[in-house]
């Protein structure tokens, strides 16, 4: 790595900023060209601990805070980034690789989620239920779970910050936050807005550092109450295992394997860019990201040919460069990743419509890119068909009925979301009915909504962020049952 380092980020614990107590740093590269951006504590253990004990510690005085003082915080905190956003999406597409223009929306969102939910709590409130005798009252109420850890992976590290820490936050909780190693900088830059806005000390602590050690005693430790992670479905299932210890709560937002189904009556000229976007945007590595696209015999020809010529057309770069659309992948762990899964599909047969190499040129020497690639003829057996790529590469195949077609889209272990593309509504939504996911996209490339419940079925986890939904395991329900004289 070459250049000085622009950015640094520390733990924030107990509303101090400070180095972690091993005083290990580690360097941050930037995707793109792998010069050093920044550099982060490294936090172990016994930060880890003393973040949950800060959290501990301020959790009567916040949970005790009139949700509309709480909602003011949040909503002075949003103003604050909102007021950076340029720098804060700056140090995103350095750390992450991102083009500028979708870091700015990912932080504009991250915005949105956390005036929602310091909205939403204000409705949050108990109710009278109907009891078996007269002198008996039954009153129902809402009280935040307690200290929440919240773990959140490299790909949308200030998005699904804000799906976790802005819910819990605004129900009264209070948090630990842990970015992914490898992207600490911006996440940090958002907390010291938090800070900024006056948030008690210990409400909100942040602790950076690898998983295996930090991620661990977040979840071990008997002062965590609530776990919400996004990660992939090896680290959930890791994770559940030790949050059983001490019987957590868990929401587990995990990895996708998302299939798009394009009907026979379909408009190509529609479907096709929606598709190349939902399969390329942050390089693939979204979980909802298509992976499969299963396309009617009818118009499959077509698909593919016009699916090749808008994928051979996009333009890579790094995302600071005005003209770059897409960027880097983040490292050379997911780079080669995708290179196996397209060695894979090929040796079995695939047919290489486009893509399947690191681009050439200077522009592309030194950062971890790999050309949009797409696969014709590939069969479900194949591992870009099965495991997730994460990473710029769909795999396209031919279907004859629906079944079959519905079939193929949920045979994997995966369920968090699918898309499906027809003029006819109706049978597309025969088609959302059948498919076992979380979330269906018809006629359109996203699930994501703030106000409607985001989530997995299957081995794609369970627990929902967004809409109330995303506000409901913060709270343990209370029966107090009152006996009158
Ligand atoms: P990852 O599982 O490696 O890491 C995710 C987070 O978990 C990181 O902060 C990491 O440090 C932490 N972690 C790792 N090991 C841990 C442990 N033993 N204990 C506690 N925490 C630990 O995933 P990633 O590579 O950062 O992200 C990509 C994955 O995230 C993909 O599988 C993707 O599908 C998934 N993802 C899911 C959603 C969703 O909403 N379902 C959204 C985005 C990404």
């Amino acid at each position: 790595m070459s250049t000085a380092a622009e950015f640094h980020a520390d733990l924030f614990i107990g509303g101090q900023w400070r180095p972690a107590a091993s005083g290990e740093t580690a360097d941050i590269p930037d995707p793109a060209t792998r010069d050093l951006v920044g550099t982060a504590a490294v936090g172990g253990v016994a930060d880890a601990a003393a973040a949950l004990e800060a959290a501990r510690d301020a959790f009567r005085g916040w949970s005790g805070t009139p949700v509309a003082e709480r909602a003011a915080l949040l909503h002075d905190a949003v103003r604050r980034i909102r007021a950076q956003l340029d720098e804060i999406a700056r140090i995103l597409t350095l750390e992450q690789g991102k083009p500028l223009a979708d870091a700015r929306k990912e932080i504009a969102f991250a915005c949105d989620v956390i005036d929602y939910y310091a909205e939403e709590a204000k409705r949050v409130g108990g109710e009278w239920r109907p009891t078996r005798h007269a002198n008996v009252r039954s009153l129902v109420v809402r009280q935040p779970v307690g200290v929440v850890v919240a773990i959140v992976p490299w790909n949308y590290p200030i998005d699904l910050l804000s799906w976790k820490i802005g819910p819990a936050l605004a129900a009264g909780c209070t948090v630990v936050a842990k970015p992914a190693s490898d992207t600490p900088l911006a996440t940090a830059a958002v907390v010291r807005c938090f800070a900024d806005a006056g948030l008690p000390a210990g409400a909100l602590n942040l602790v950076i550092g690898p998983g295996s050690v930090v991620g661990d005693e977040l979840v071990r430790n008997p002062i965590s109450r609530l776990i919400t992670i996004t990660g992939s479905t090896e680290t959930g299932r890791h994770v559940m295992r030790l949050a059983a210890d001490h019987i957590k709560r868990l929401s587990l937002e995990l990895g996708g394997q998302t299939p798009l189904i394009v009907l026979d009556d379909v408009d190509l000229e529609a479907v096709i860019p929606a598709a190349v976007r939902r399969s390329y945007s942050n390089m693939g590595q979204i979980c909802i990201a298509v992976n499969r696209i299963f396309v009617a015999d009818g118009v499959a020809d077509d698909f593919i040919t016009g699916f090749g010529d808008q994928a051979r057309g996009l333009r890579l770069g790094h995302g600071l460069d005005a003209d770059a659309e897409y960027g880097p992948l983040l490292n050379e762990a997911t780079r080669q990743r995708s290179i196996d899964h397209v060695e894979d599909a090929l040796a079995g047969g695939a047919r290489l419509i486009t893509g399947g190499q690191q681009p050439a040129g200077e522009r592309y020497a030194r950062g971890w890119f790999y050309e949009p690639t797409v696969l014709a003829d590939v069969e479900p057996t194949m591992r870009v068909m099965r495991e997730e790529t994460f990473g710029p590469v769909a795999g396209i195949r031919r279907f004859g009925s629906l079944d079959e077609a519905i079939s193929l889209a949920n045979d994997s272990p995966y369920g968090l979301a699918a898309y499906v593309f027809g003029r006819d509504l109706e049978r597309c939504l025969h088609v959302a009915e059948r498919l076992e996911v979380g979330g269906v996209g018809v006629n359109v490339n996203d699930v994501t909504e703030l106000a409607a419940p985001f989530g997995g079925w299957k081995e794609s986890g369970f627990g929902r962020e967004l809409g109330p939904e995303g506000l409901e395991h913060c709270y343990e329900l209370k029966h107090i049952r009152i006996g009158l004289s």
